[in-house]
Parts: structure tokens; C-alpha cells; sequence
């Protein structure tokens, strides 16, 4: 604890953590917006908005990621809390969710849609698009098998990216993992494969030889690269089940005219996937170009010791989607309106005067102090559209005066008439 509260040294001045954050206002505008637009085609979709806490047991994400993914071999922030408990601040959604899943009995409610956003961790290197605490929306769909539901999965994420204005920067990357009985085919080509080159693996991709080879697929160690070019591909192991899976998701697609390329390294980071994986990603963001992912997990229910239960889900960046969001596309922020108070009569008026006027849904503040002259300026550098005069006068007269900061017309307006309006028009 000492250490703590001697680190840093009380005269240095206080920093961000690195990799983290402070999202200011004009950030906010822009993750509402895309959360507001994920949220509403989700409803559409029939999802439900679920919250799972940010920390879960550590177990919870090492038995659903894999002890060989990148995220739980490096970048998880684990800690034992006070209590002596091993805890995990999430590093993404699906885990928790599925974790809700089996805790609060769902099982019998299948099929269930789930929408979530928030915040995630990872102990990565921080980059452009790449952050320690980042934030993810994403939909999961628990107890569906058809194809059909990774098709309308994917159709959601598609139509989102659409009311974004992002469809057009992105493509739709996608593969298929195949069954566990393809899988296990395809792993032991895999180890054949690389234990050839075991010398020039990369000291990670030597331990997932052994635990998890098809993870040395999504390996960004160049030296790796170099050898998953040759490497045997999954394609040439599909059984009947895993192709014709694969064939209706694509037919399914081209039906709702979403164009895909098809990525056969594409294997995603990982470790519960099986069938269809996809990514959307965009060439407008450098290196940190998927925005948005997911697949098919049928087997992590069960992994987790729940009843065995299909599932198909994906996340999206929303630090990449911001990035690629056109600012023209904001909503409109509310009409500005300024109150003036010369003197203490007007100041005993301006907040009924306030709340009448923010009934009809403008953004009403008063200025209180300073010359008049100079809160008109302020005003007008505010942006605000108009500006209430309250002074003994109008008070006198049960009146403001109205100024229209564009044209500079003014007028006398009775309070009464005011109020009974629902909306203003003075140009
Ligand atoms: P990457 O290959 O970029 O590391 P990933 O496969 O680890 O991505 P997922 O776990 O699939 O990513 O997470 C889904 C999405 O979340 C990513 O496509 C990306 O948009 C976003 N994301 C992941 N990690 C970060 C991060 N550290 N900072 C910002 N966004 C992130
Ligand atoms: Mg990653």
C-alpha cells in the first residue's frame, strides 16, 4: 500500500495511464452516435440490451479465450483483489455474456439476442486504433444452428455500417473453421507442417504448436508470415457438414446482395470459433484495419460447463468505427438560446423563463454576470440563435425582449404568449 501512495511523488504531476483515454465532449457526440445507430438497428434485429460487469473470476476468460490466445498470454489486466481473488478486467464481451448465460439459467429461454457496448482491456501496445481501454459494441445470438443466423448476424452488422455511412470503406472478409472433426483433421496437417520449421517459428508460435498450431495462422511475427503462406489450408479438410454450412452462409449473403471475399487465412484471435469467422475491414485505417469481428462459437457454452448451446456473435471497435465516421453525419445539436438578466428583477424571472423555452427543446442558459454588451458577445460566440433581454422594463411589462443574433431584429414578446407556445419563429 506505501508503495502506492508513494508512486508517483506528490509534487509530479498526475497523467493518463497510458493507452487509456479521456473521451471529451465532441468525443462523446461521436460514440453516441454510433452506439444510438448500432442500438436502434439492433432492436430492430430483436436483440436485448444485456450489461455483464467489467470484471469477471480470471477463470471466466481463461477457459472461454484459451491459455495460447495473444489476449490471456499477454494483454489481460489480472489482479487479486482484497479478498484474495484472481480477477480479470474483461478484454471483450462474449465471454462474460456466456458466462451470464449459464449463472442466470437461460438455457430454457433460447434462442436469446443479446446487444452490449462498454468498455474493454487489453495490455497492448498503444497505437492509432489501438488502445488499453477501448470501446466495443457487439451483438451475440445464443441457440440458433442455422446458417441462416450467422447470415442475419452479419446482415446486422452490414445495416449498421450502412446508417454509419462506413459500408462503402469496408469488405467483408470471410472464412469457415469448419466442425471440430474438420478442425481436428486440418490440426494435426498443421503440426506435420510447421514442426518442419520449428527452429524458425517465432517463441510464440512454438508454444502454440504444441496447444493451439491453428493460432500460428494469426500470428503477425513476420518470420511466421513467411511459412502460414505455405502452410496447408483448412479448405482441403472440410467434411460434408462444415461445407455445405459454409455454402448456405455465402448463398445466404449473395441473397441479401452483401458482397464478401472470401479470406482463407482469416482464422480470428480467438480460441472457441468453428464454422464461419468474418471480418469487416477497411484499408483507411493503416494496420488497425478490422473494425469489426466475430463468428461462430458453438462448442464455449458447453466449455464453460453449460448445456451445449450454439452461438454466433460479433464486436466492433467503436474507437476504428469513429475514425471512419464522415463528422458531417452527426446529429444536429439542439438550437441555442441565451438569457440575459440586466438586474436582479430579470434574474428572479430567467429560469421559468428557461424551463418554459427548454419545453419546446431548445439548449437554454443564462448568462448571469458581466456587461451587457460583453454576454452579447459571448452569446454570439456560443453559436446561440437568440438572446433574451430581461431587464426592469420587460419585467414591468411581463415581457422579454427577443434579439435574432442573425439579423439582428428585435422584438417585445409578452411571457404569456411565449408560454403558450410549443415552438418559436422570429426572423
Ligand atoms: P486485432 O487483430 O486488431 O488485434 P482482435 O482480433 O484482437 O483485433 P477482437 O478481439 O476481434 O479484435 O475485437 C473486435 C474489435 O475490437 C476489433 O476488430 C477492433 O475493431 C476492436 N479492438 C480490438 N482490440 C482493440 C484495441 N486494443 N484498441 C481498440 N480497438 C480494439
Ligand atoms: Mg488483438
Amino acid at each position: 500500500m506505501s508503495d502506492i501512495l508513494n508512486s508517483p511523488a506528490p509534487q509530479q504531476k498526475l497523467q493518463r495511464v497510458r493507452g487509456t483515454r479521456d473521451l471529451m465532449p465532441q468525443d462523446n457526440l461521436i460514440y453516441r452516435h454510433i452506439e444510438e445507430t448500432a442500438w436502434s438497428m439492433a432492436q430492430r434485429f430483436g436483440y436485448q440490451e444485456i450489461d455483464t460487469p467489467i470484471f469477471e473470476f480470471t477463470e471466466v476468460f481463461h477457459r472461454t479465450l484459451g491459455e495460447t490466445s495473444d489476449v490471456i498470454h499477454k494483454e489481460t489486466y489480472t489482479f487479486v483483489d482484497r479478498g484474495g481473488d484472481s480477477l480479470t478486467l474483461r478484454p471483450e464481451g462474449t465471454a462474460g455474456i456466456a458466462r451470464a448465460f449459464i449463472s442466470e439459467g437461460l438455457a430454457q429461454s433460447i434462442p436469446l439476442k443479446f446487444y452490449y457496448s462498454g468498455s474493454m482491456f487489453r495490455y497492448e501496445r498503444p497505437q492509432k486504433g489501438r488502445f488499453r481501454e477501448f470501446h466495443q459494441l457487439g451483438v451475440e445470438c445464443l441457440g440458433l444452428e442455422t446458417p441462416l443466423a450467422d447470415v442475419d448476424s452479419i446482415l446486422l452488422g452490414w445495416q449498421m455500417l450502412q446508417n454509419l455511412g462506413l459500408a462503402e470503406k469496408c469488405t467483408l472478409e470471410i472464412n469457415t473453421l469448419g466442425d471440430s472433426e474438420s478442425r481436428l483433421k486440418f490440426r494435426e496437417a498443421l503440426v506435420a507442417y510447421f514442426s518442419k520449421y520449428e527452429n524458425d517459428l517465432s517463441n510464440d508460435s512454438k508454444m502454440r504448436l504444441e496447444k493451439n498450431p491453428l493460432r500460428i495462422l494469426d500470428s503477425k511475427d513476420p518470420g511466421d508470415r513467411k511459412l502460414v503462406v505455405e502452410a496447408p489450408q483448412l479448405q482441403a479438410f472440410l467434411n460434408d457438414n462444415s461445407r455445405a454450412f459454409f455454402a448456405q452462409v455465402q448463398d445466404g449473403l449473395d441473397r441479401m446482395k452483401i458482397p464478401i471475399k472470401l479470406n482463407a487465412q482469416l482464422v480470428r484471435g480467438l480460441d472457441y470459433y468453428c464454422h464461419t469467422v468474418f471480418e469487416f475491414v477497411t484499408s483507411e485505417l493503416g494496420a488497425q484495419g478490422t473494425v469489426l469481428a466475430g463468428g461462430r462459437y458453438d462448442g464455449l457454452i458447453e466449455m464453460m460447463g453449460g448445456p451445449r448451446t450454439p452461438g454466433i456473435g460479433w464486436a466492433a471497435g467503436v474507437e476504428r468505427l469513429s475514425d471512419l465516421l464522415d463528422l458531417s453525419r452527426l446529429p444536429k445539436p439542439l438550437t441555442k438560446l441565451i438569457v440575459i438578466p440586466a438586474d436582479p428583477s430579470g434574474e428572479s424571472r430567467a429560469l421559468t423563463l428557461c424551463t418554459e423555452l427548454r419545453k419546446m427543446n431548445y439548449c437554454v442558459e443564462v448568462l448571469w454576470t458581466g456587461q451587457v454588451g460583453k454576454r452579447m458577445k459571448k452569446a454570439n460566440s456560443l453559436g446561440a440563435t437568440h438572446v433574451f433581454l430581461l431587464g426592469e422594463t420587460e419585467v414591468l411589462a411581463d415581457s422579454v425582449t427577443c434579439k435574432n443574433m442573425i439579423s439582428g431584429a428585435q422584438k417585445l414578446l409578452k411571457l404569456a404568449d411565449l408560454y403558450r407556445m410549443t415552438t418559436f419563429d422570429l426572423v
